[in-house]
């Protein structure tokens, strides 16, 4: 399992705040320092992590569109199977995205991080060779969905987000939209629930 890109540390950091494994980062691998699991989310974290023919490949970004699709907390880019049988799967991240969907969810730091990276690795699992979700190819749409459904039955902590597009302003809010003080401190406005595509 690998992170990359600009916000690599922030994904980490949820990350590590996700499970009861003990993990740490080496050359952007994520490596088990202690193989503690709880949870089936935890047991199906570390089999992501020790698994040697899936690999999954988080890419941070901090953008919030991928090739004109709206990005809202991390994107299923599908995998590709080698010849020599391994997968390479690949997704999409915005860290910031991810920690602000969990402080206006009311869920534990690094939720919406793992639930990414647990999908990313179903859909190598269930679906070898997937193309990237897209809303306008069926094919493509399903396959995230199955993995998207299978990764929140993993998690119980996990709230599934309601959003609404605006396409007059290439906007997307999410619900709930209300303000909410963020652990006691800098409290979030309503505004930071809307993620502007053209940006
Ligand atoms: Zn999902």
């Amino acid at each position: 399992m690998i992170i990359s890109g600009p916000s690599r540390n922030n994904a980490f950091f949820q990350l590590k705040n996700s499970t009861n494994l003990r993990l740490k980062l080496k050359n952007g691998e994520i490596l088990i320092k202690v193989g503690r699991t709880v949870t089936s989310s935890d047991k199906m974290l570390q089999q992501a992590i020790l698994d040697e023919k899936i690999t999954v490949n988080i890419a941070t970004t901090t953008k919030n569109n991928v090739d004109g699709m709206a990005l809202i907390g991390g994107y299923f880019a599908g995998n590709k199977k080698l010849e020599d049988g391994s997968i390479n799967t690949l997704q999409i991240v915005n860290p910031e995205h991810t920690s602000v969907l969990d402080a206006i969810m009311f869920t534990r730091s690094g939720t919406y991080l793992l639930h990414e990276l647990l999908e990313s690795y179903i859909g190598g699992i269930d679906s070898p060779n997937a193309p990237p979700a897209d809303t306008n190819h069926m094919d493509g749409y399903n396959v995230y969905l199955n993995a998207h459904n299978k990764a929140i039955d993993l998690d119980p902590h996990f709230q599934p987000l309601k959003t609404s597009y605006n396409n007059l302003t290439n906007t997307t809010t999410i619900f709930p939209k209300y303000s909410y003080d963020y652990r006691g401190d800098t409290p979030i406005k309503v505004n930071d629930y809307i993620i502007d595509h053209n940006k």
